[in-house]
């Protein structure tokens, strides 16, 4: 009746300055957009993906370790 471990803390890579910022994502929610905190990109999802995590972040996200699809 265990879960499986899930990562929640994930490093985002801004594709623009390649600036890394250590994030916790949430367990209830995709996010969309992430505000790079150096260059003031406005990340969002690449196509394909559902959050910024699974683009941009070291780590997936939660439902996606999960082994289930998110948002759609
Ligand atoms: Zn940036």
């Amino acid at each position: 009746m265990s879960k499986p471990p899930v990562t929640l803390g994930s490093t985002l890579t801004c594709p623009a300055c390649g600036y890394a910022e250590a994030m916790t994502m949430p367990t209830d929610a995709c996010q969309w957009f992430h505000e790079c905190a150096s260059c003031k990109t406005l990340l969002t999802p690449k196509p394909g993906d559902c959050c910024v995590f699974c683009s941009y972040g070291t780590v997936p996200c939660p439902p996606i370790q999960l082994g289930g699809s998110c948002c759609g």
